[in-house]
């Protein structure tokens, strides 16, 4: 970081903010020219407040010349994570971890045939929404605590682990027996939630807000990390634009980009990037051409009838079809890599 001073600083002023620095364990080099004097900050300056620094009446700008986040960076851990499941399943490394399941959880029937479904096809994570973050109140809002009954049933029966979406911190208790955590994209900067959720133990599957940057969505990671939690997932899942054909648009640089900054795994899911059927396929495989660790879908035994989200909703049927193809696409590009 930066400090740029305004010229001819109170010296008084200046000794304390220097010693504030100082006393935060960042050494300073300091260098004067002709109208403004500079001061280096050399360290872990990610827990310093910018905004404090630059609001003090001797100081013209702040710069950063590093990257806010730190635990979530991958200069200061270089190697992935893999988040472990239970030791049924990894995602990251050389994995592609097929994530299914519908929107919401509705029946006992829908949720049992369609995590055998999946399951025969090659996922390894069932997903499924007890509490659903709707646009309209007058919309399906979940079953709540009974959706998660069902959802445990479902994953009791079939052997899955699942994966079920959060909205706020009294739900917390209801989520023992869940495998992962995720917070949606409405979610992604609910600053309070994230701090709750990074004490506990159990990993969390971080969506991208609809319009977040990478910067901010990585900040996010950073506030679970920053509370103790190791095992983030991070999930693409389109972002507004102006196109409206698609009811989002997947950012696959997103991909590459994300696992070059940090060094968590990346998951797409191309069911609400799109908000097509038809388009899962051709962008499920795009996502693992570009390096994603893993897809999560939405499958439901009867789109049509869904009450969440049918329009972009996939058969077992076709979701069997995108799994063999996307899991061998996978394994030919770790062999061309090895
Ligand atoms: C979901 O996965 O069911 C969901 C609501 O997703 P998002 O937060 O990406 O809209
Ligand atoms: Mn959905």
């Amino acid at each position: 970081m930066i400090v740029i001073l305004k010229s001819n600083p109170n010296p008084n002023q200046l000794e304390s903010l220097k010693n504030w620095i100082h006393g935060k364990g960042i050494n300073i080099h300091e260098s004067t020219g002709d109208s403004h004097q500079i001061l280096g900050l050399v360290g872990d300056t990610s827990k310093l407040d910018m905004d404090l620094i630059s609001a003090l009446d001797i100081v013209e700008d702040v710069k950063r010349v590093q990257e806010p986040y730190k635990n979530a960076n991958r200069k200061f851990h270089p190697e992935d994570t893999i988040v472990n499941v239970l030791n049924k399943t990894k995602i990251g490394g050389k994995n592609l971890t097929l994530i299914a399941g519908p929107c919401s959880v509705e029946t006992e029937k829908q949720m049992i045939e369609v995590a055998h479904a999946v399951k025969a096809a090659g996922a390894t994570v069932l997903r499924g929404g007890a509490f659903k973050p709707r646009t309209s109140p007058y919309a399906f809002q979940g079953l709540g605590k009974e959706g998660l009954r069902l959802l445990m049933l479902a994953s009791r029966e079939s052997g899955l682990p699942i994966v079920t979406e959060i909205m706020e911190i009294s739900q917390l208790p209801l989520f023992d027996d869940v495998d992962i955590i995720q917070v949606g994209a409405r979610n992604m900067q609910n600053f309070n939630l994230l701090k709750e959720l990074g004490s506990q133990k159990k990993p969390i599957l971080l969506k991208r807000g609809m319009s977040a940057t990478y910067e901010e969505w990585l900040m996010s990671a950073e506030y679970l990390m920053s509370e103790g939690c190791e095992d983030v997932i991070l999930c693409e899942r389109g972002i507004r634009t102006f196109e409206t054909y698609t009811r989002n648009t997947l950012d696959l640089a997103a991909i590459p980009v994300l696992k070059k900054l940090s060094h968590f795994p990346v998951v797409i899911d191309p069911s609400h990037a799109t908000g097509k059927a038809d388009l899962v396929e051709p962008l499920a495989m795009a996502a693992v051409a570009a390096g994603a660790d893993g897809l999560m879908i939405e499958v439901h035994n009867d789109p049509a009838h869904a009450l969440c989200d049918g329009k972009q909703s996939i058969t077992p049927e076709v979701f069997a079809k995108i799994a063999k193809k996307t899991l061998s696409l996978k394994a030919y590009l770790n062999s061309e890599e090895a």
